[in-house]
């Protein structure tokens, strides 16, 4: 049986954590979700990848009818409607977005900015990014229908408008939802203090007096978090740069060295235009912003044996070896084997992963260029508003409902102009 003229939202995870948020907004025989990512917790050490397992540690979700049904899985939610519209969206590029897009049902459409197909697409051409299909080659991806700013994608009475935001992964959206009883409108992950804070302002326009925010609330998930004295303040994008600079210039007879998220494509560009070095990417990394931005920077592969990507001018490559021995020319992007690198050289560790002392990894790491008497530096710029901006972007919005996710603390978001529901894993709500 079909219910009439409501609708509702449910939040099947991402809620009380950071990342593999997938909701679900329902109106009669339609409903569309977003996202499509993991939940990432490397301490579990899981023996695989497989959809079974990633349910039973709650890495995503129990969804009906939504995963591929070649995968071997059984649904134990409780969900009994079937639908005859169904349709996925996708925020940002980020792993926690976008890890599990091939496990979706092929069947089932999925929509996102254009740029971030085609980040995904790059990211994952060594097929080392995303969960692989067991269904398809290594590095596929499945088809995803890439939107420019403003489009509409109706699904069933539903219709989405997606809306470009600010955030450390290039081609991040928002998105406002029209039922016919219900505005919704959900932030992905964003900023306001990137090269692109003019569309998360833009956003926040389009988005005024919404009747629902669900919005993501990062920056206050660690309240007790102390200040790293390894990571000199730094308040935005501009900034960042104008640090990796002066340490550039610091430093004129000395390896250095970099590293970077490359969803973050921006970044690379301004560091390519910026840096007073011959810049070198990494040839993946060189590839996406040819990609993305029509760009062509020098480049080399980490990886010899890669097969060459036609995508780059061969009168561009750099061997290897000529950056390793380097002291003065270059400023390039490495991205393994650091222990090639020369004693004494610094290296700027900006987002690369591993991101942060939460990965099992970042000591190892840390202990590996010690060994190497590589110095350290990390330059990190958030991808998410600071406290001031969330409540800022609030303040902007004055949403009727604000429902904060996405965050360890969401109760730390309040909504001084109207109502606030803090969901637990699984709820449904009924407008
Ligand atoms: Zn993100």
């Amino acid at each position: 049986m079909v219910s009439k003229g409501k609708t509702s939202v449910t939040f099947h995870s991402g809620v009380l954590t950071i990342g593999g948020t997938v909701v679900e907004i329902a109106y009669e025989d339609a409903h569309i979700f977003f996202d499509f990512g993991t939940e990432f917790r490397p301490e579990l050490n899981l023996p695989n990848d497989d959809l079974q397992t990633l349910v039973d540690n709650r890495l995503v979700p129990q969804l009906k009818n939504i995963y591929d049904p070649r995968l071997s899985y059984t649904y134990e939610g409780d969900e009994e409607k079937t639908f005859a519209h169904t349709a996925v969206f996708l925020s940002h590029a980020h792993l926690d977005h976008s890890r599990m897009v091939n496990y979706l049902d092929p069947a089932i459409p999925m929509y996102t900015m254009a740029e971030t197909a085609a980040i995904l697409r790059s990211l994952n051409r060594n097929g080392d990014f995303l969960i692989p299909s067991p269904f398809e080659k290594q590095n596929f991806v499945r088809e995803m229908i890439g939107l420019k700013a403003h489009d509409v994608v109706q699904v069933g009475k539903i219709s989405i408008e997606i809306f470009p935001v600010d955030h450390d992964a290039y081609g991040a959206a928002a998105l406002i939802i029209q039922t016919p009883d219900t505005q919704i409108t959900y932030t992905g992950d964003l900023r306001l203090h990137g090269y692109d804070a003019e569309d998360t302002l833009n956003f926040c326009v389009a988005a005024r007096h919404t009747d629902c925010l669900i919005m993501e609330g990062v920056s206050i998930s660690f309240p007790e978090r102390e200040k790293d004295d390894a990571t000199p303040e730094i308040a935005s994008e501009q900034d960042l740069i104008a640090k990796m600079k002066e340490i550039v210039l610091a430093n004129p007879e000395r390896q250095l060295t970099f590293n970077g998220y490359p969803a973050n494509v921006k970044r690379f560009l301004e560091i390519v235009r910026n840096i007073p070095r011959q810049v070198v990417l990494e040839a993946n990394m060189a590839a996406l912003l040819k990609e993305v931005f029509q760009v062509d920077v020098p480049y080399y592969y980490a990886n010899p044996q890669q097969a060459p990507i036609p995508l780059l001018d061969a009168t561009l490559a750099l061997p290897y070896p000529t950056l390793l021995a380097d002291t003065n020319k270059y400023f390039w992007q490495v991205v393994d084997h650091f222990e090639n690198l020369q004693t004494g050289g610094l290296y700027i560790h900006s987002d690369a992963q591993p991101l942060g002392d939460f990965d099992p990894h970042y000591q190892i790491f840390l202990d590996l260029l010690a060994a190497h008497s590589i110095e350290f530096v990390r330059l990190a710029c958030s991808g998410h508003a600071v406290p001031n901006d969330l409540n800022k972007i609030v303040a902007l919005i004055e949403p009727k409902l604000l429902i904060p996710i996405h965050s360890y603390h969401p109760e730390l978001l309040e909504n001084p102009f109207g109502e606030r529901i803090l969901p637990q894993r699984g709820e449904k709500i009924l407008f």
